[in-house]
């Protein structure tokens, strides 16, 4: 049993079933034994891969759409850039070096991270080494600035708590986690007084997830935006409409069940990008529309950079960059699940137009 999972089984014992935002907030980021705070889960050798870990296209190309929001807004002479949920920081690393020839752009960086696993922002210490980065833990430390903000976010806003509802015949329950007869975690339905902002038409046990975490965190950087203008560039899994029970668990690449060794495997859930656009919509910020990552990078001229690449490589590098090209963009691998969501706000007065959308 893992440490968590006597740690939950103590909980629901004593003071009874859980929330399931609850549980996962803690299995990803309880200080001792969250997922993220005990161990390096990327790569090959780790239990799922990202885009920047498949191809360092992924993060150029993201170097490149910031690089030519830079210039739409006159090059201006301090801007933040944040990247919320770094990894092991190697789409920073990516960005920094594609952009490094851009005159004057590198000056201007004001580079944050916001991270809240003190391991991985050990590894991203190691990877930008040579640049001068600042680490957040929350975004209270940025409501003071007034310079422009560009914000980057990769397989961030799927690893933020939810909670799901499950509509029955009264009205709706709330899917917690508790115990069953043989002392195993296990769903739970809890009667909920929820109805506000709930589907309606909906049958019995259809499921609907929310996020009160992500959308706060969003829409607290949609203000930032608005305020001191800026963009904001998510790639995520996620549906554009429906509803359902997006929650995964993956381990060493395979799914698993959320209750298996709670701590030591991935959850992560879809993004609901209609529920973004609110969010955003509710702020006033400009959004651009949400496309497929595969399009997005196309957009961007993926082809042509890994035309480039090949260019300097040996026939078995040349295979492996085509195959991430095609990891990356093809509809059945990860080019139409992934998409990518930009909300932008103009720089002093200077209406942004972001690439790739
Ligand atoms: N963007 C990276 C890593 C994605 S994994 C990549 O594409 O490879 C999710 C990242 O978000 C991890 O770095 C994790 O530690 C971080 N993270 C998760 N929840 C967080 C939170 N609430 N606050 C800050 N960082 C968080």
């Amino acid at each position: 049993m893992t440490p968590l999972e006597s740690h939950f089984k103590n909980q629901i014992r004593e003071a009874g079933p859980i929330s399931l935002s609850h549980y996962i907030e803690l299995c990803l980021s309880h200080p001792e034994h969250g997922y993220y705070m005990s161990g390096d889960p990327f790569g090959k050798e780790g239990d799922f891969i990202t885009s920047p870990e498949i191809s360092q296209i992924f993060g150029e190309l993201i170097g490149v759409w910031l690089a030519d929001l830079w210039h739409q807004a006159g090059s201006p002479k301090k801007v933040t850039l944040l990247e919320c949920g770094p990894g092991r920081g190697t789409l920073m690393v990516d960005v920094l070096r594609a952009t490094k020839n851009v005159g004057g752009l590198h000056d201007s960086l004001q580079i944050k991270l916001l991270e809240n696993s003190l391991l991985l922002q050990q590894k991203q210490k190691d990877a930008l080494n040579d640049y001068d980065v600042k680490w957040l833990t929350s975004l209270d430390e940025l409501q003071t600035s007034t310079e422009p903000v560009f914000v980057i976010a990769n397989e961030f806003f799927d690893a933020l708590p939810i909670k799901q509802f499950e509509k029955v015949n009264e009205g709706w329950a709330e899917r917690c986690i508790g115990l069953n007869d043989n002392n195993e975690l296990t769903l739970s339905l809890i009667p909920s007084a929820r109805v506000n902002g709930m589907p309606a038409g909906l049958s019995n046990g259809q499921i609907v997830e929310t996020s009160f975490a992500r959308d706060a965190l969003f829409s607290n950087l949609c203000e930032l935006i608005q305020k001191n203008g800026g963009a904001l560039l998510a790639i995520d899994y996620g549906y554009l409409s429906g509803n359902g029970d997006t929650l995964q668990a993956v381990k060493k690449h395979q799914k698993v069940s959320i209750f298996e060794t709670p701590g030591e495997s991935d959850l992560t859930a879809h993004i609901d990008f209609q529920r973004m656009i609110e969010v955003a919509s509710d702020k006033g910020i400009d959004i651009c529309a949400v496309k497929n990552q595969g399009e997005f990078l196309r957009n961007l001229g993926i082809e042509l950079r890994a035309s480039v690449l090949k260019k300097n490589a040996g026939e078995k590098q040349a295979q492996i960059i085509d195959s991430s090209v095609r990891r990356l963009c093809d509809t059945d691998e990860m080019g139409a699940l992934f998409k990518a969501f930009c909300v932008h706000a103009p720089i002093k007065k200077i209406k942004l137009l972001p690439a790739g959308f």
